[in-house]
């Protein structure tokens, strides 16, 4: 799809609508490669960023969604080092890298080795009191299991307990991968968030053979096999948050291109382009234009001009979640958070997703002598505590907090952050939708779709959407 209005010629207006990360990034790309272009960014709020925003307060650094991002794909890494921000980059604090995990309302560490959905280690998965005997016993066998020679998708949760069984898909992978997806372990796809686990499945046999055998091939070559490389670990972060990616995205655009407030109430094409009209009734023609809102928005956006294209946008279902963050004197926690946070399986009934040990991941982000916690609720398990107000949000995470990490006495400082229908839900059969969105909204000379619905919703897939979408107008 080329969005010229002469052939061979470059769109010379583009309007970008929305300015998360994905927004940001498909500005940033056609500034990037075609200076000569105007870029024109409409964001409804009044700050740059969208779900992303750090706080800088009373010495805390917090992180308000998103902490960090992964290093396995690589957009994410080359946008901050083409920023100049390559040296703001860090790693989580290598001593405290292991997780816990919920079990009848204690803590233990997850079985060492223990990575997203397979072992890597038969030892630690052996004497961890998570599991029982039978559990383990189960968990063993998928070495033997046949591979399934069914192509088609199927639920994260179907997939592990017809792999390791139910006991390690309820205790370990539904904690883990709900904890990152905010989703229904029954509905979310396999193929569309962790398809690698499938392919070791068809190439290998076995789970546990196929991460045996890249242990042995990462011990071969003298690596850890958690490691994505030389340089980095998984996952990173910026040394002032990551609104610093923002600030510094920001900063790259010209001045005018930026409009705060402005709320995209109407697009339709006019001219071989698209005419884009705001909340205050002005009305713009662009030669070019990208939708980079949560989807849902792009399906009402578009409803009135493609309404199969806006149908399949809908169909998109979306959750959210809140995040409550606490600190507290370090006197005031029993526990000794030698790791960087705990998951919470959905059969504790607890009304926590996962908590983060912040000031234990990244030591700079509270004052000396203080703890730093983040805690996550809602999801597709509790939906409504996404919105819950915080004068009945805070008082039962404390509970909870208190139980599980023997805290006595309140915070000393607290911020809450609501994301209500911000999290896409890759339900099985998610990559054919994304496919025939994409294919539809090819159809559509001059528009192009950017965000996390579609081919991933971590930064690194955000910005790559972006990015995609800026070269696909630019031709
Ligand atoms: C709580 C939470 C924790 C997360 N943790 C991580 C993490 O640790 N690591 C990671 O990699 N990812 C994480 N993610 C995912 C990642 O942060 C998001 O997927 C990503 O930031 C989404 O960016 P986006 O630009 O696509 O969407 P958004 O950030 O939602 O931006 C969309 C923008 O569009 C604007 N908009 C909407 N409608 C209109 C309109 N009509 N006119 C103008 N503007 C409009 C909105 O105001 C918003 O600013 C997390 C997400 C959440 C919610």
């Amino acid at each position: 799809m080329i969005a010229v209005t002469e052939p061979g010629s470059l769109p010379k207006r583009i309007a970008v609508v929305g300015a998360g990360i994905s927004g940001l990034a498909a500005a940033h790309r056609i500034v990037e490669l075609a200076p000569q272009c105007e870029v024109r960014l409409f964001e409804k709020q009044d700050r740059l960023g969208g779900v992303l925003a750090t706080v800088h307060e009373e010495g805390y650094q917090v992180e308000l969604s998103a902490d960090n991002f992964i290093t396995t794909q690589p957009w994410g890494l080359e946008l901050v080092k083409r920023l100049g921000l390559g040296a703001e980059l860090m790693q989580t604090n290598p001593a405290c890298r292991r997780t816990f995990v919920m079990r009848k309302r204690r803590l233990y560490p997850l079985p060492d080795g223990f990575l997203m959905m397979a072992p890597t280690k038969m030892w630690p998965m052996a004497v961890t009191p998570v599991l029982s005997p039978l559990g383990k016993l189960r968990a063993g066998f998928e070495y033997f299991l046949p591979p399934s020679r069914d192509d088609r998708d199927e639920s994260m949760a179907a997939f592990v307990r017809r792999r390791l069984g139910r006991e390690v898909f309820e205790r370990l992978v539904e904690p883990l991968v709900s904890g990152v997806y905010a989703a229904d372990m029954e509905k979310l796809s396999l193929l569309a968030t962790l398809p690698r686990f499938r392919e070791m499945e068809r190439k290998h046999g076995s789970l546990i053979r196929a991460m045996r055998k890249q242990m042995q091939a990462a011990r071969a070559a003298g690596r850890h096999v958690d490691q994505s490389g030389a340089r980095y670990s998984m996952f990173v972060t910026l040394q002032r948050g990551l609104s610093s990616l923002i600030d510094a995205l920001a900063a790259r655009l010209p001045k005018a291109a930026v409009r705060l407030g402005t709320n995209v109430v109407r697009v339709e094409p006019s001219g071989g382009g698209w005419r884009v009209e705001t909340g205050e009734g002005r009305s713009d023609r662009f030669d070019a234009l990208i939708l980079a809102t949560p989807s849902h928005v792009a399906a009402g956006l578009l409803k009135p001009v493609a309404a199969e294209l806006s149908g399949d946008l809908a169909g998109i279902e979306h959750e959210g979640t809140a995040i409550v963050t606490m600190a507290f004197e370090a006197s005031q926690v029993k526990h000794p958070m030698h790791g960087a946070g705990f998951v919470v399986p959905s059969i504790e009934g607890s009304p926590i997703l996962a908590g983060s040990f912040s000031s234990r991941k990244y030591t700079h982000r509270a004052p000396e002598g203080k703890t730093l916690i983040r805690t996550f609720v809602g999801g597709a398990r509790a939906p409504e505590m996404a919105e819950m107000p915080d004068a009945e949000l805070v008082p039962l995470v404390l509970e909870e907090l208190r139980e599980v990490l023997g805290i006595s006495g309140g915070p000393i400082y607290q911020v809450t952050a609501h994301w209500p229908r911000t999290m896409p839900q890759y339900h099985v059969g998610h990559l054919d939708l994304a496919a025939r969105i994409e294919r539809r909204c090819g159809a559509l000379a001059g528009l192009a779709l950017a965000g996390n619905a579609y081919g991933g919703v971590g930064i690194p897939a955000c910005i790559h959407s972006g990015e995609q979408a800026a070269a696909k107008l630019l031709g």
